[in-house]
């Protein structure tokens, strides 16, 4: 199997080092003395360090709220910042084929029925704060021939989610990524999500639900499909 579809956002140089002290997420300068504000870059490479140029960067925020960046509690704060980055971030380093693995299985199932993956949770960082958002996606295809490793849709999901993100483009690209991996006849995903920006700040409204929905083939031109996907989800 054959994907078009590529991923060109992976990180580059993500290889810890480089001589920079763990955990201060600043190289010494020769004085000893770390400055307050530096641009990370491996020159030997043309790469820049991504952990490392994180650190930095949350060091010069601590300093630029009034904070003391060496007091025990923050020490290592950047250190930690950049190693959750890490994780929250890692769908960049990640692609369709790669993440699904050739694993489809051919099925006889009944004409026209769907598949329905319920409840996926996922975490995500919207992209215009950078706070999180969290929430359930649920996913509902119809297979004509095969059908997807059940753990390969939350994987999906989790590979869109952990990028940054609005919940409407997360819902259209993991419908457009099952489209793609399985060719079924059609797909429909709802996510709902909290978003903390949205309870944080302006409205300040807590639990807000934002629902959105993607559909593609059978599900946009059959209605009767739609509802009864709600259905199953309990929508
Ligand atoms: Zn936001």
């Amino acid at each position: 199997m054959a994907f078009t579809h590529t991923i060109n956002q992976t990180r580059n140089g993500k290889h810890p080092g480089n001589g920079y002290r763990e955990g201060l997420g600043m190289p010494e300068t020769e004085t000893g003395e770390r400055p307050n504000f530096i641009v990370v870059e491996d020159v030997a490479e043309g790469l820049i360090d991504s952990r490392a140029a994180i650190e930095a960067a949350v060091r010069q925020i601590l300093v630029s709220v009034g904070e003391d960046p060496e007091r025990d509690g923050l020490v290592k704060t950047p250190h930690r910042v950049a190693r959750m980055y890490d994780e929250l971030l890692d769908g960049y380093d990640k692609d369709l084929e790669t993440v699904v693995n050739g694993a489809f299985f051919d099925v006889e199932y009944g004409e026209g029925e769907m598949v329905v993956v319920a409840e996926i949770e996922y975490n995500s960082m919207c992209e215009h704060h950078m706070l999180p958002f969290v929430g359930k996606a649920h996913v509902a295809y119809i297979p004509r021939d095969r059908v997807i490793g059940l753990s390969k849709i939350p994987r999906i999901v989790d590979m869109f989610a952990h990028r940054l993100q609005v919940q409407e483009r997360l819902t259209n690209e993991v419908a457009d990524a099952i489209t793609e991996a399985l060719d079924p006849a059609g797909v429909m995903v709802v996510v709902e999500g909290q978003h903390m920006c949205g309870s944080l700040r302006g409205v300040k409204k807590h639990g807000v639900n934002m629902i959105t929905t993607a559909k593609r083939g059978e599900f946009s031109a059959n209605r009767e499909l739609r509802d009864e996907f709600y259905r199953l989800i309990g929508k």
